[in-house]
């Protein structure tokens, strides 16, 4: 799940003039009218405006902070630790990364997991969870 700051990729102590002159290169180029693929464009427009509506509006944005700040203390306390996946055990057969957890039970995360941007798998047997780490290859990068 993409933050509205990740959406829009700006800092999260973005200034809401940064913030609005990213929405405008954004918006533009996910217009739906301007690419071949509608669907998915539309889904990101959607994604783009949302974030904005929120990021815009100081008392909407300064709720979200606190959310987001609670999320990531959430987070902190969940992962277990975590695994680059060049250290994971790799299976052709059905495109899976996994790890033994120290309870000999598995950890699991396909590479369509990875590339829906999944990256916290639990153990199939206890409650421990780890972070996968991988490198992110960003094709919407221009510069
Ligand atoms: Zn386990």
């Amino acid at each position: 799940m993409e933050t509205h700051y990740e959406i829009l990729n700006v800092s999260e102590d973005a200034t809401l003039e940064q913030i609005k002159s990213r929405f405008q290169q954004l918006i533009l180029r996910h217009h739906p009218d301007r690419q071949g693929n509608i669907q998915q464009d539309n889904d990101q427009a959607q994604r783009i405006l949302q974030a904005w509506e929120v990021l815009r509006n100081p008392q909407r944005r300064k709720t979200y902070d606190a959310e987001l700040a609670a999320r990531h203390r959430h987070r902190a306390a969940v992962i277990n630790s975590e695994i680059d996946l060049d250290d994971m055990e790799y299976n052709e057969k059905t495109l899976t990364f996994s790890l033994v957890c120290r309870c000999s039970g598995i950890y699991a995360i396909t590479e369509n997991d990875l590339e829906q941007g999944i990256d916290v798998v639990c153990c199939d047997n206890c409650s421990l969870r780890i972070r996968v780490l991988y490198d992110v290859v960003d094709e919407d990068e221009e510069h």
